[in-house]
C-alpha cells in the first residue's frame, strides 16, 4: 500500500514536470527577473499560469493612416495599438529644455497624413530623414483634428522587406512592477504555456461543466493567455471567476453541514406563557418586525442544531429587546447566556438597559469588563463557572481562557463588524463535549448587503428588523462649511437652551499638529467661546471606565448640557434628551461611522439635527458625505458605502482572512454568485466532506481550508 502511494505521488510529480518547474529554471528568467517574478509571488510555473492579465490592447498589424482614422472614431473599451508603415516627410528637431525635449515629425502613406511627437528621445531626430520608409507601432490620437501618434516605436523598412498584412491582434496586459514589464511577463508565460496547459487537471467532471457551459480549466487558462477573441476572454474569465465563487461557497457549506450535522446546542423553550412573561417586562409594544424576528431566533434555538444568525437592523430599530428576548429563553430553561460588546461603553450601555427591565426578577446578572480589580475579576469568573450569574454582560474579556461557563447557551455579539468574522463564538463551557457550542446571534446596525452576505458572511442566517419603533421623528443632516460653524453652535446654544442636550464629535483625543480638532481643547474653546456658560463633559477611549461613566451619568441626568467625544460614542449612547449632533471635520470618518453616530440624536419624541462641518478634499470624502445627507436609511448607506471603498474593506472582510477574488468582481459577479451558492448547496448536500472530490477538496483547502477553520471539519 505505501509503496503505490510513493508511486503515484511520484506518478503525479512527474505528470506535473511543466507545472512545478520552478520560475528560476526557465531559460528566460534571469536573475533580475527572477528577483521580480518572486516579489509578484510567483515561484513556479503554476503561479505563473495563475497570473491572470487585468486587461487586454488590441494590437492591429499592417494598417493605412486612413483605416487607423477611422478605428480611432469608433474606440471601444479596448485601447488600440496599430501599426503603420509610412513615409518621413519632414522631420523637426522641435526643442529642447534641460533634461526634456521634443521630436516632431510629419509621415504619410497614400491614404493620408500623421504627425508624430517624440518626447525626451532628442537622437530620434538624428536617425529619421525625409523619404525614409518607417514603421510606427504605437497608439493614436487626435490632436487639433489631425491624427497623431506620441513616443511610438518605429524602425526602418528595409528595401526588400513584404509589406504587413493587415491583421489585429489581442494582446494581454499582465499586472508588472518597476522591475517587470507586462511584455516580459507576456513572453515569459507565452513560453511555458503550451507545455503547462495540458498538466492542469479540472476538479469539476466534464458532466457538470457541460451543464454550466463551461471550458475546463486548461482552456479557460489557455483563453485568457492566448486571447483568441473578447468573447473567449470572457468565457475564459467566466471560469476562473466561478471557480473563485464556488471554492468559497464550498467551503461555507461545508462548514454549515458540519455546525448542523455534528453540533449541538441546548434546546430551548418557546410558548406562549413565556412570551407574556418577557413582554410584562417591557415598557413598550414590540413592533411587528421585531415581534417576526424573535419567531425566527426561537425556531432556531427551539432545536438542538446551533443558530448561527445576523441580526440586521438600524441604529435605534431596536435590537436589544430582541437580544434580551433570546437570553431569557435560556435562563427559563435553566441556561445561561452572553452578550458581548466591542467597547467598554457599549458593554456598560447594555448592562444598564438589562439590568433596569429585569428590575425585581429572579434574574441574575453581572458585567464583564477589564476594568474589574482582579478580586472582582475572579469573583465573577467563578460565578459563570458555577452558574450562579444567569446573563453576562461583557467586552472581549469575556474571550479569555479562564473564563468558564457552567452551560451557556446563547451568545450573542453586538456590532459584530467591529469584531471581524473570525472571533465569534469562542464562549466556552465547562463540558468536555467538544460538539457542544451554544446558539449564537450577530448583531449589526451595518447592514450587509446582500452581495457580501452570500460571501464572507455565507454561513450565517440572516433577520432584519425593519424600519423603526413608532414616534421617531426623522433626523435631519445638514453639510456645513467650516467658515459656517458659528452658526451652528449658535443654534446648538438655542437648543441647549430649551433644555434640550447635545453632541459634539471631534477626531482626535489629544491635540496634535494635524490641524484637527481634539476633545480637551475643544471642549476647552467651546467653553470659553460658543457655549460659554453651559455645562460642557468630554467622553475619550483614553479616560479611566469610571470617570467616564460617571460623565454619562450626569450627561443622562442632565447635568452636562453637552457632551464632547470622539467616537467611542459611536454606539449604544442611548440619550433621548440629547437632540443635536455637531461632528467636526466630518470627511474624516467613514460613511457607516458617520450613520452610527448621528444615530445617537433623534432618539425620543423630539426632532434630531446633525451639523456635518467639513470641506472634503477628496472624491470619496464627497461621496461619502453626499450619502450621509441624502438618505438616513442605513441600507442604502451600506450600499453606497460598498460602491465607494469597494467590497473589500467592509465589515472585517479583510481581518478574516479569506483570500480575496483575484478574477471575480463583486457586485457585478451576483448572478454567477448566486450561481455557485446554488451548486454549492447542492453538492455539500450529496457529498458534505467533498469525499468524492479529492481535488476538488485540496484545493478548497489549500484555499480557504485556514481561514474557514475547516480543519474540524475535514
Ligand atoms: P439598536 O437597534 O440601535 O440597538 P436599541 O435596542 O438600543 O436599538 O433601541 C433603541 C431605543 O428604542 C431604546 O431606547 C429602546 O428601548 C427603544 N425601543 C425598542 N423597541 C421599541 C418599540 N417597539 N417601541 C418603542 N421603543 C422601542
Ligand atoms: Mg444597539
Amino acid at each position: 500500500m505505501m509503496v503505490s502511494c510513493t508511486r503515484r505521488v511520484m506518478q503525479d510529480t512527474c505528470e506535473k514536470k511543466h507545472l512545478l518547474t520552478l520560475v528560476t529554471d526557465l531559460p528566460s528568467v534571469t536573475q533580475d527577473r527572477a528577483i521580480a517574478l518572486h516579489e509578484l509571488g510567483m515561484y513556479r510555473v503554476a503561479d505563473l499560469i495563475k497570473h491572470l492579465p487585468m486587461r487586454y490592447e488590441t494590437h492591429h498589424g499592417g494598417m493605412t493612416i486612413e483605416a487607423a482614422e477611422a478605428l480611432l472614431g469608433d474606440q471601444d473599451a479596448i485601447p488600440e495599438l496599430v501599426t503603420i508603415e509610412s513615409t518621413v516627410i519632414k522631420v523637426n528637431p522641435g526643442w529642447r529644455r534641460g533634461k526634456k525635449s521634443k521630436v516632431e515629425a510629419a509621415v504619410e502613406d497614400e491614404t493620408g497624413r500623421m504627425h508624430i511627437n517624440w518626447f525626451n528621445q532628442p537622437w530620434v531626430a538624428r536617425s529619421l530623414h525625409p523619404d525614409m520608409r518607417i514603421r510606427l507601432h504605437g497608439s493614436l490620437s487626435i490632436r487639433k483634428g489631425l491624427l497623431q501618434m506620441n513616443n511610438p516605436r518605429w524602425e526602418e523598412i528595409k528595401e526588400d522587406e513584404p509589406t504587413l498584412t493587415i491583421d489585429s491582434e489581442l494582446r494581454p496586459v499582465y499586472p508588472a512592477s518597476e522591475r517587470i514589464s507586462s511584455s516580459v511577463i507576456a513572453t515569459i508565460i507565452a513560453e511555458v504555456l503550451e507545455g503547462a496547459l495540458p498538466e492542469i487537471d479540472d476538479h469539476l467532471s466534464q458532466a457538470m461543466l457541460d451543464t454550466l457551459s463551461m471550458p475546463t480549466l486548461s482552456s479557460a487558462y489557455a483563453m485568457c493567455h492566448k486571447p483568441e477573441a473578447n468573447d473567449a476572454v470572457k468565457e475564459g474569465r467566466r471560469r476562473i471567476a466561478y471557480d473563485e465563487l464556488l471554492l468559497l461557497q464550498l467551503g461555507v457549506m461545508m462548514k454549515r453541514h458540519h455546525r448542523l450535522d455534528t453540533m449541538r446546542a441546548p434546546k430551548l423553550l418557546w410558548n406562549d406563557e413565556i412570551k407574556q412573561r418577557i413582554e410584562a417586562r417591557i415598557p413598550f409594544t414590540l413592533t411587528k418586525s421585531q415581534q417576526a424576528v424573535i419567531e425566527e431566533i426561537a425556531g432556531d434555538i427551539t432545536t438542538t442544531m446551533p443558530m448561527n444568525r445576523l441580526l440586521q437592523g438600524d441604529v435605534g430599530s431596536g435590537k436589544t429587546v430582541v437580544a434580551l428576548h433570546a437570553m431569557l429563553m435560556a435562563v427559563t430553561c435553566g441556561s445561561q447566556a452572553a452578550m458581548m460588546a466591542p467597547t467598554e461603553l457599549l458593554a456598560e450601555q447594555h448592562y444598564k438597559t438589562i439590568t433596569t427591565l429585569l428590575d425585581n426578577s429572579q434574574v441574575t446578572t453581572a458585567l464583564l469588563t477589564s476594568s474589574l480589580s482582579p478580586k472582582e475579576r475572579t469573583e465573577h469568573i467563578q460565578k459563570i463557572s458555577d452558574g450562579t450569574i444567569d446573563i453576562i454582560v461583557g467586552t472581549h474579556a469575556l474571550l479569555t481562557d479562564d473564563v468558564i461557563f457552567s452551560n451557556i447557551a446563547v451568545a450573542i455579539t453586538d456590532e459584530q463588524h467591529r469584531f471581524g468574522v473570525q472571533q465569534r463564538a469562542l464562549l466556552r463551557n465547562k463540558s468536555d463535549d467538544l460538539h457542544a457550542i451554544p446558539h449564537t446571534l450577530v448583531m449589526t446596525a451595518t447592514p450587509i448587503p446582500r452581495t457580501l452576505s452570500l460571501t464572507v458572511f455565507g454561513d450565517l442566517d440572516v433577520s432584519t428588523i425593519k424600519g423603526m419603533p413608532p414616534g421617531r421623528t426623522p433626523i435631519t443632516t445638514r453639510l456645513v462649511q467650516p467658515e459656517q460653524a458659528d452658526k451652528v453652535y449658535m443654534y446648538m446654544r438655542e437648543l441647549l437652551d430649551k433644555g434640550q442636550q447635545g453632541y459634539v464629535v471631534v477626531p482626535l483625543v489629544e491635540e496634535t499638529d494635524s490641524g484637527l480638532k481634539s476633545v480637551t481643547a475643544h471642549a476647552a474653546s467651546l467653553r470659553d467661546g460658543y457655549l460659554s456658560g453651559k455645562s460642557i463633559g468630554v467622553v475619550h477611549g483614553r479616560m479611566k471606565s469610571d470617570e467616564r461613566e460617571e460623565t454619562m451619568q450626569q450627561f443622562r441626568s442632565g447635568k452636562i448640557d453637552v457632551l464632547v467625544a470622539t467616537t467611542v460614542i459611536e454606539v449604544g449612547v442611548d440619550i433621548a434628551n440629547a437632540t443635536m449632533m455637531i461632528i467636526e471635520h466630518a470627511d474624516r470618518f467613514g460613511l457607516a461611522q458617520l450613520h452610527q453616530l448621528r444615530g445617537r440624536v433623534g432618539r425620543g419624541l423630539l426632532p434630531g439635527v446633525c451639523a456635518l462641518i467639513a470641506s472634503p478634499t477628496t472624491d470619496d470624502a464627497q461621496h461619502r458625505l453626499e450619502a450621509i445627507v441624502e438618505t438616513t436609511d442605513g441600507f442604502q448607506i451600506a450600499e453606497r458605502d460598498l460602491e465607494i471603498r469597494g467590497p473589500g474593506e467592509l465589515f472585517g472582510a479583510k481581518q478574516s482572512g479569506i483570500a480575496p477574488f483575484k478574477i471575480a468582481r463583486l457586485p457585478r459577479d451576483f448572478d454567477l454568485l448566486r450561481l455557485a451558492r446554488r451548486n454549492a448547496v447542492e453538492w455539500i448536500q450529496r457529498d458534505p466532506t467533498l469525499h468524492n472530490s479529492p481535488l476538488l477538496r485540496a484545493r478548497l483547502m489549500h484555499i480557504h481550508g485556514e481561514a474557514l477553520g475547516l480543519g474540524d471539519v475535514a
